[in-house]
């Protein structure tokens, strides 16, 4: 292996432009965790759930909604 030999320091905010910090920001997101696709309609729903959309849970219509009426 080759070994650098590079010291990282804190840099001063003064020194980071508005810019860049807002450019390496933008790698920052949240993500929705736990999301599964629902077999029926395709809409993302919480696993082991009704889906609010179609109201199937496996495979089964278990409530009304608007759509399938
Ligand atoms: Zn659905």
């Amino acid at each position: 292996m080759l070994k650098l030999d590079i010291q990282l320091f804190a840099v001063p905010a003064r020194k980071i432009s508005k810019t860049s910090k807002r450019m390496r920001r933008t790698h920052y997101k949240i993500e929705a965790n736990g999301t599964v696709k629902c077999p029926k309609c395709g809409a993302k729903i919480r696993p082991h759930r009704v889906c609010p959309e179609c109201g199937n849970y496996k495979g089964k219509e278990v409530i009304k909604t608007k759509e399938a009426e």
